[in-house]
């Protein structure tokens, strides 16, 4: 059935797991994130698709169902799976994105490897996914692209089929002219989003390093920000309205630059909160810390996260702080997503080295200072955590987003808690009532950390009445394609 909503994203929108010799399709357990996020918006239409790839030996023979009809509470929907091979995947995804883009993306120049980029794979791979995405969409229906592995999907879609609605979606930090021109692609990347009607990202800063990006590149028209009513869904429902940040114009067509934070699902999440199995798993985690206090830090291994940086600063602080010793823990969630990837080895090594270090150095029978979890925790399981410390801390070097801070506030019926965050986490935008800091200074890291474990019951939570306020605000039901919120700049630590 032709699509009015074609999703392209790489991933595949549910868990496929063997039971009883037969394939299932299990839905993911929490709402958050970009998946469970964008499948939600299959609810505005009367049928949707959504195309990712999955690995096919032989992709002339791929062996497995190319197009399933899937049925979850989310509704109907058409998935396509376009069979790569092992080396499409490796080489579009592990290294193309991952080795080249990715540190570009987080303004990680050093980290960036250009030699092994196989630029044909990539381009044809993304051709493969704009035709694939053509063939599901209906006349005139909207094909919403995901993330920079995706770059190219828009310009191979547009020449195919020019009568569809293009939008794009960044998730990253997108960085200025200085740092993304040193892709040698950069022209071909930027034409090809130049194709979309809507290039979307989270925050201002990112939409105005696009511009400036698109200005160093080609002499385009770029007119002031206007505000007008969307048409991208029915009516009546929140996404009829929009605001559009800046309109580019290249070669006749028109492009819109919008701005909107992704947010979380406040109420599911403030439902899990207080629910009284949540309580009473709170009530355990603080009887195992006995008098101490819990800081807690969650992300995935990556060198932007900057878990390495953020265990170097407790360090320091255990050292110069005697008595803190036996009075705090931290919980260092660092999950691995990417296993295979020297890179990403390389940062968990270290991770697991400094926590080990600080254990050696300051714990004794009684007291560990530092719980290094590598492993992912089930979403319940975190809302307890988020529920249970005193301070979540939380300091990526670069993060387009991060909702982890976000589920963190919104986990907190009980008004209380402290949040730290990076100025450098797309969210710091909207939560400047959170304690800011900048990640790269072992001062700043140092002091507020302590800040935050002797902030005064009256200023933690009227932080967090506000930063409650600030992320209902932004509530996942009000993200979509092309919205803009212009929100404050963060506050800045004193
Ligand atoms: N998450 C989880 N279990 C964990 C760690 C993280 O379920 O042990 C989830 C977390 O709830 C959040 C997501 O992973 O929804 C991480 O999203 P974020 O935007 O913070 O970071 P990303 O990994 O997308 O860069």
């Amino acid at each position: 059935m032709a699509s009015e909503l074609v999703i392209v994203y790489h991933r595949q929108p549910y868990e496929e797991v063997e039971e009883n010799g037969k394939t299932v399709f299990r839905e993911n357990k929490s709402p958050n994130g970009i998946v469970p996020t964008l499948k939600g918006f299959f609810g505005h239409v009367n049928h949707g698709a959504w195309v990712a790839w999955k690995l096919a030996e032989d992709p002339e023979n791929p062996g497995f169902e190319q197009r399933v009809e899937i049925e979850d509470a989310q509704g109907r929907y058409t998935v396509s799976r376009l069979a790569l091979t092992e080396h499409q995947v490796r080489e579009f995804y592990h290294v193309s994105s991952k080795e080249a883009f990715w540190p570009i993306l987080h303004s990680f120049k050093e980290r960036y490897n250009y030699d092994p980029v196989d630029w044909d794979n990539f381009q044809e791979v993304n051709r493969l996914f704009a035709e694939a995405a053509a063939e599901e969409a209906a006349q005139g229906a909207l094909v919403w692209v995901h993330d920079y592995n995706l770059w190219l999907v828009p310009g191979f879609l547009r020449a195919i089929r020019p009568d569809l609605r293009i939008a794009f979606t960044h998730h990253t930090p997108f960085p200025s002219a200085d740092m993304f021109n040193v892709l040698p692609w950069r022209k071909q990347i930027v034409e090809s989003l130049l194709a979309c009607d809507d290039v979307g990202f989270h925050i201002p800063r990112y939409a105005e390093n696009f511009v400036s990006v698109v200005r160093s590149l080609f002499d385009v028209e770029v007119s002031p920000p206007v505000r007008v009513p969307g048409k991208w869904f029915t009516e009546g429902t929140a996404l009829t309205e929009r605001v559009m940040h800046e309109r580019i114009t290249h070669e006749g067509h028109e492009t819109s630059v919008s701005v909107c934070p992704l947010g979380v699902a406040v109420a599911f999440i403030e439902d899990r909160a207080r629910r009284p199995e949540t309580e009473a798993r709170v009530k355990e985690i603080w009887q195992d810390l006995g008098q101490s206090k819990l800081i807690l830090s969650v992300g995935r291994t990556d060198y932007t996260k900057g878990g390495a940086q953020q265990l170097q600063s407790f360090e320091r602080v255990l050292e110069t702080n005697p008595d803190l010793r036996g009075q705090v823990r931290l919980m260092h969630v660092s999950v691995s997503a990417n296993r295979n990837m020297s890179s990403y080895e390389d940062i968990q090594t270290e991770i697991e080295q400094i926590a080990g270090r600080i254990n050696g150095r300051f714990g004794t029978l009684e007291w560990q200072p530092v719980a290094l979890i590598s492993r992912a925790i089930p979403f319940d399981e975190l809302v307890s955590y988020y529920r249970a410390a005193d301070v979540a801390w939380i300091t990526p070097l670069a993060d387009g987003m991060n909702l982890v801070c976000k589920e963190f506030v919104a986990s907190r019926v009980d008004g209380e808690g402290v949040l730290v965050l990076s100025e450098f986490a797309g969210a710091a935008v909207e939560l400047g009532d959170a304690l800011i800091v900048n990640p790269f200074s072992y001062r700043a890291m140092d002091r507020t950390i302590l800040q935050a474990l002797a902030m005064e019951g009256s200023e933690r939570s009227h932080r967090m009445e506000r930063l409650r306020a600030a992320v209902a605000e932004n509530d996942l039901g009000q993200w979509g394609p092309g919205r803009l919120v212009v929100a404050p700049g963060p506050k800045r630590a004193a």
